[in-house]
């Protein structure tokens, strides 16, 4: 791997007799990683389902190294949810924030959806979390991920993290500040990252990284917690960032992280006008002690100040056409309603299950408001791919169950119809007894409701 000679003089210089171990790991392949959907299956259950090698990852419980060189984005279970393709130390951040149940969560930066999956499973179907991506053409990735985990109390929305703390203020338990970063930490990965590395661009992320903080700081209640995280190994976007920050902010402090296999954040790398003892409690993961590639975690609580009072989400009723075809949908298809503990909500055609505790929403550019769960056409109630991963397959009687070597499912991911006598109506296609998709039965044949654009091609 060629990296800029810069990289390579401010690295040794940063490590000295630690540079050759450090460059010797940059030189190996990079760790493949999975997280398992723990809100379908238990971790340990994913190895009896899937005849490859794996081993835990020792900082998070639903990780695992994949020791096998396999295509695991290709399987149908990728497709049924029950995984993330995540790199190994990415996956010590949810940890670190460590969510709970019933939380009001925020992760800033959100998109592809890392992160926010794995705060989605941790919270279970309980809180809300809210998603959150500055760039348009990136939410499609987030909604994408999200769906096919089947998150169901998530809102996710497009927005610059200044409106949301001009909207909101300080009402979150959790937020989190995955920040954009310069990078390094991913050159294995990433030849991209490698190709914009530049000194300048260290300097240029660190600026912007101060002011994600510092806007993310207006969004935690008092006494809730906020984590901050680059995968990128310069001084100036980490520990610099933290200590910064916590110059200007009293109302903050550093809490002790613990994560096996990872290293302290570095006081000594600060400037002498920086340096605090607390730095410690930062942790740095590197490609050199552990397997995975190079990442910065911070946590902090804010310690005071005053919250921001819940303001009342106004509700936009949702048409009596609309609520009796969703009523004689989920009677007919459904042995649950999936929208019970929610309200409903409708965006022109689209109908949501909005969590009865989501945050206002108002102005905001909202991308997705909860749980999709379907499209009024004309005269019937067509249930979204959404819906269909967020059930149990024990929601839906009428179903269709395929192994994942099933050439009928192969036909079925591909966008063909299927013969299978039974039930006429809507159908829960299903892998391994995992929601995969719907279909629509009649006279014996399913007609296809997979979705085009992830239709396979092979
Ligand atoms: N958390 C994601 C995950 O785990 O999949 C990865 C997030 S990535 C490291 C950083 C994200 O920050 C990108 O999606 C990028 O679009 C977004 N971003 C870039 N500039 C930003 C800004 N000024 N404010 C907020 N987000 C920004």
């Amino acid at each position: 791997m060629d990296v800029p000679i810069a990289f390579v003089e401010r690295m040794r210089g940063l490590l000295g007799g630690e540079a050759a171990a450090f460059f010797a790991a940059l030189s190996q392949p990079s760790a493949t990683g999975l997280r398992v959907n723990t809100r379908k299956l238990a971790s340990n259950q994913l190895a009896t389902f899937l005849p490859w090698s794996f081993e835990a990852v020792p900082w998070c419980p639903s990780g695992l190294h994949l020791l096998d060189n396999v295509q695991p984005g290709k399987h149908p279970y990728h497709a049924a949810g029950l995984y993330y393709l995540q790199e190994p130390s990415a996956m010590a951040v949810a940890e670190a924030l460590a969510p709970q149940p019933d939380e009001l969560v925020l992760d800033l930066a959100a998109a592809p959806g890392g992160k926010a999956t794995h705060l989605a499973a941790l919270m279970g179907n309980h809180g809300v979390l809210v998603a959150n991506e500055i760039e348009r053409g990136r939410t499609r990735s987030l909604v994408q991920n999200l769906e096919r985990w089947g998150a169901r109390r998530t809102i996710i929305t497009n927005e610059t993290p200044q409106r949301l703390a001009d909207h909101w203020g300080a009402m979150f338990d959790r937020v989190l500040v995955d920040a954009p970063c310069s990078g390094e930490g991913m050159f294995r990965k990433s030849p991209v990252a490698i190709d914009e590395w530049s000194v300048d661009a260290v300097q240029g992320c660190a600026v912007r990284q101060q002011h994600l903080l510092e806007t993310a700081a207006r969004l935690v209640r008092v006494g809730g917690w906020l984590v901050y995280s680059t995968c990128t190994f310069a001084p100036e976007e980490n520990e610099q960032v933290i200590a910064q920050f916590l110059a200007r902010h009293s109302d903050f402090a550093l809490q002790p992280l613990q994560l096996p296999g990872a290293a302290s954040g570095r006081a000594d790398w600060l400037p002498a006008e920086l340096v605090r003892s607390d730095m410690e409690y930062t942790v740095r993961l590197w490609p050199h002690h552990m397997r995975g590639e190079g990442h910065f975690v911070a946590l902090l609580q804010r310690t005071s100040g005053s919250d921001a009072s819940m303001k009342q989400r106004s509700i936009q009723p949702v048409s009596r056409l609309m609520r009796a075809l969703w009523h004689s949908f989920h009677t007919a298809t459904l042995t649950t309603d999936p929208a019970e503990d929610a309200t409903l909500l409708a965006f022109g055609k689209q109908l949501y299950a909005i969590p009865a505790d989501a945050p206002p929403l108002d102005t905001l550019g909202v991308v997705r408001a909860g749980l999709w769960l379907g499209t009024l056409q004309r005269d019937r109630f067509e249930p979204s791919h959404s819906l269909a991963l967020a059930l149990q397959s024990s929601n839906v009687p009428n179903r269709c169950d395929l192994a994942p070597d099933d050439e009928r499912l192969r036909l079925y991911l591909q966008g063909h119809p299927l013969h299978e006598p039974g039930e006429s109506g809507w159908v829960l296609m299903t892998v391994s007894g995992f929601p995969i998709g719907w279909g629509r039965r009649a006279q014996g044949i399913i007609k296809n409701a997979y979705p085009k654009g992830l239709r396979i091609h092979n």
